[in-house]
This record gives structure tokens, sequence and C-alpha cells, in this order.
């Protein structure tokens, strides 16, 4: 049987690419293949020990692997039905109009080959489905207000809001802050990646219609590793299922796979552009604690409680990274007799750029790629978080801080970004503005493996916003 079209993947970039598909073109037939298997939340909460979460145990095997290549560095992201909505933490900022305009604004990369303006109905439309808790106001432009209200603000919030307005914000995030259908209200538990009270938005919970579509053929321990290519159009798609090699035919594919599967099946697919797979990596994220005079932080209701702007636009961007400001929520004690919770907890999030020695490359197993990372940090991160430690005391003067401490560098951040770049033509990037491939024009390379640019926000809305861009204007 030939399908209309043919999806590989469950997470995010797919599933909202397919909500929007199917209900445009009712009737088409489509198949679904997804590598791992439905892991229910109730399930992983039953062998959650307190130590790792379940998604990185799942995770052993690809992790194993990256780990052993570049000890430096490991890549999290949770491979099984739902992606890695089963371990985000559901952080939902948009990005800011200037993300797009990194050439036009600051001589830095390329612009994206799509704006802002083209994206909001996109992002208001995911917005809808993921119900976000966000606040009325925000440094991005937006023509409605959030489904859900805000989250409440902590007393050191509360003065930064005080003092810089919509530059520190409530975060807009879809963890919820009012019970609401498959979903309970956020009770700030700080154990997001595998949610006890089922809060967060994961597809488990709010989008599992899609798949019980008649429409639908949903295929588990599915893995694709390869398309048969001509020069311009794929047609088939390959893949094992129980250790059988299996093959299938369809009009279109669309990989939503996340980064270094896409990037594994097109490489092995015979796609020769110098651009596929180059320039992939993830933000820079570093801890910062700070003590608090006689202030409590008690009193916010979810994890990541807000977002600062402070560090984000201007100028300086053409000469070091912009920066998201998270301030946790979470369960930071200072060890000081009658001083605990007297400490704010910022996660900086720097945007990085991307370069030529970090990219994913093929490896002697058809299944999983290799992720090389040679060219680590960009000056351009590295140096934003140097002025950040110089600004941060001026931005943070309206509060008592005695002191602010750095911890080292996470070790990953979780947003995968880059390797099939968006732009205008096979000389600057991998896919178009639909991300759909330069050359093989029945395939869509979906997520954020797209991003031209990085931005300093989080980046799972925006490719769900994509996702439904194209799935409006394609089909
Ligand atoms: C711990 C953690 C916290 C995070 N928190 C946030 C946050 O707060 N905010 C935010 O914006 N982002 C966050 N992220 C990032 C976010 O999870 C990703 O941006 C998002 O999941 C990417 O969506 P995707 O659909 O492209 O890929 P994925 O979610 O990775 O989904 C890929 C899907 O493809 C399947 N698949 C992969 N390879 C194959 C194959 N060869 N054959 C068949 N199927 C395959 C997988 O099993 C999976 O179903 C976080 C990530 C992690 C790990």
């Amino acid at each position: 049987m030939k399908y209309d079209i043919i999806v590989v993947g469950t997470g995010f970039a797919s599933t909202f690419f397919l909500k929007k598909y199917l209900e445009k073109n009712p009737g088409k037939t489509v198949l679904v293949l997804e590598r791992g298997r439905l892991f229910p939340l109730m399930e992983r909460l039953k062998i959650r020990k307190g130590d790792a979460a379940t998604s990185e145990k799942v995770n052993e095997a690809y992790r194993k692997l990256f780990i052993n290549q570049h000890h430096e560095k490991f890549w999290k992201f949770s491979p099984d039905f739902g992606g890695s909505s089963n371990c985000w933490w559901a952080c939902t900022p948009r990005f800011m109009p200037s993300d797009f305009k990194m050439k036009t604004l600051y001589g830095i990369e390329q612009d994206w080959p799509i704006d802002y303006d083209v994206l909001d109905p996109y992002y208001e439309e995911a917005e809808d489905i993921m119900s976000i808790s966000g606040p009325k106001e925000t440094p991005f432009p937006r023509k409605k207000d959030y489904p859900l209200p805000p989250h409440l603000f902590a007393p050191p919030d509360k003065i930064l809001h005080e003092k810089y307005g919509t530059q520190y914000i409530s975060q807009p995030t879809a963890r919820a802050s009012r019970a609401i259908k498959g979903r309970n209200q956020c009770v700030a538990s700080s154990t997001c990646t595998e949610c006890p009270v089922n809060a967060k938005f994961t597809i488990e919970n709010s989008l599992m219609s899609v798949y019980e579509n008649p429409a639908v053929t949903l295929e588990y321990n599915a893995q694709v590793y390869r398309l048969t290519t001509t020069d311009k159009a794929a047609t088939k798609i390959h893949y094992a299922k129980d250790n059988i090699e299996l093959e299938a035919e369809a009009d279109y594919y669309i990989l939503g796979a996340n980064p270094f599967f896409n990037i594994n099946i097109l490489l092995n697919s015979g796609d020769k552009n110098p651009l596929t797979g180059v320039g992939f990596g993830e933000q820079l994220g570093i801890q910062a604690l700070i003590d608090l005079k006689d202030m409590s932080n008690a009193g916010g209701s979810t994890w990541v409680n807000a977002n600062g702007y402070m560090l984000y636009e201007g100028d300086f961007r053409k000469d070091y990274a912009g920066c998201l400001i998270e301030t946790n929520n979470a369960t930071y004690i200072r060890p000081e007799e009658g001083k605990w919770l007297d400490i704010m907890s910022f996660r900086l999030l720097f945007e990085d750029l991307p370069q030529k020695g970090n990219y994913i490359t093929t490896s002697n197993n058809k299944f999983i790629p290799e992720a090389v990372f040679n060219a680590g940090r960009s000056q351009y991160a590295l140096k934003a978080f140097e002025e950040a430690k110089k600004k941060l005391p001026g931005i943070l003067s309206c509060l008592p801080v005695e002191q602010i401490r750095y911890l080292y560098p996470h070790q990953n951040e979780g947003h995968i970004i880059g390797g099939a770049r968006m732009g205008t033509s096979e000389e600057n990037s991998v896919v178009d503005k639909y991300m759909v491939h330069h050359q093989y024009r029945n395939v869509l390379v979906l997520g954020a493996s797209s991003y031209t640019t990085y931005s300093p926000s989080n980046p799972t809305l925006t490719l769900c916003a994509l996702s439904l861009h194209t799935a409006d204007k394609l089909f």
C-alpha cells in the first residue's frame, strides 16, 4: 500500500504537524513510524527511584554512545512515544522578533527565511493547544491573552517586575496554572521530568487523539534509518521493526526524529549537501545562585517562575550573545540557620552560534549518528557569560543581594538545535522556509534541526509553530 504521507517520530515536531495535516486533509492515509513504545507516565512514575529520571535510563543506549566519543558532553532526549515531551520542563516563551534577523540587525550569521509576523498566528495556535499559562504583557508582541492566567511571583520576582516591567515577566509555560482537561494544576514540586501531578503538557496527556484517528497507522518499535532517493525525491523509507528490515512508500516523507536522527537518515540516504549535519549544538546554560539578605524566595507557583529579558537584546549582540534569564523556584536551600529560603536561583541561557567544528555524521551503526562537538562553545557565548557577570550586580541592585555564586556550566541544556538549517538556497542551507529539503522535494525535515540561528529562548514552542505553519501552507 502506498500512503499519502509517512511520518517519522511522535514528538512535538511530528505531532503538531500531523494534527494540522489531518484537520486539513481528512481521509488521507498516514503511516507513523516510532522507534520507541508508549511508556505511560504512570508506569514511569512507578520505576522512578529518586535518582536519574526514567527518561535518562531509557536513553542510556544512546547516551553511552555519545559519551564515549566526547567525554565532556552528552545529549539528552527521550527515545519513546511522545519524544522529549515526556521529560521536558515545559518552558515556552516565544522567540523575540530579533532572533529571526540576526544578520540584518547585528551582522551575525544569516537571517531566517521566515519572520516573527508570519509565525505569530501559529505561535498562538500552539499556545492554545498546549494551554499555556502566561502574563498579559510580554516583551514579544501577542494579539490575545494566554489561555491560562500567569503563575504567581515570589517576593523578589515582584520587585524585579516592578522595576523592569515587561522585561521581567511570569514565565509563559505549559505547566498549567489551573486544572484543565487531562492535566492538573502545577504544585511546584520541582520534579518536572516526570511530573507527578501531570501538570505539564505532553503528547500523551493532550494529543493522543491525533494517533487515534482512523486515518493513522502507528507502528511502534519501528526505527527508520534511510530513504531511497532519486536526484529530486524520496521513493521509499527503510526501517527495522523487531529486527526485521521493512520498507514503505508514500507521496511525502516527514522526518520529526530530532536533529540527530533527522540528519542520520538524510546522510544515510545520499544527501551530499556539505551543510547537512553542520553547525548543530545547543544553548549554554549557567546557574547563578543569589543569596538575599532577610528576603525569602518562597511563594512562586511553578518551577521556572519568571523570565528576565534584561540581557537579551541590544547592539551588544554584534559582539556577544543574548541571554534569557530563567528564575527557578526550585528547592535551592541556603545552608545557613534561619536563611534557608533567602536565595534566588537564575538559569542564564545564552544563545550560541552554529560552528563548522560541531557536526553530526554517520557512524558504523546505521541507526545511530556520531555527534562531533570539537569546536565546543563559541567565544560569542563565552564572552556573553563574562559580560553577564559584570552586569548582574547592577541589574539586581533593587534587591538585597549578599553575594552571587556561579555554578559550572550545565553539561547539557536538552535543547538540541541545528544541522539542517533553513535558508533561501542549497548554497546557504539544507531546507527551505517550509522545512522542505532543497533537493528531495517530498522530504520535510521538521524540528529544531531547521533553526538558522539558535536564539536564547527555549526552542520547542517555536518548532511547534513551524510545524503548524508548514502543514497549513503546504497541504
Ligand atoms: C530534560 C529536558 C528538558 C527540556 N525542557 C525544555 C523546556 O522547558 N522548553 C523547551 O522549549 N524545550 C525543552 N527541552 C527540549 C525539547 O524537549 C525538544 O526541543 C523537543 O522535544 C524536540 O521535539 P522533536 O519532536 O523535534 O523531537 P523529540 O521530542 O526528540 O521527538 C523525536 C521523536 O522521534 C522518534 N525517533 C527518533 N529517531 C527515530 C527513528 N530513527 N525512527 C523512528 N522514530 C524515531 C523519537 O522516539 C521521538 O518520538 C527539554 C529537553 C530535555 C531533554
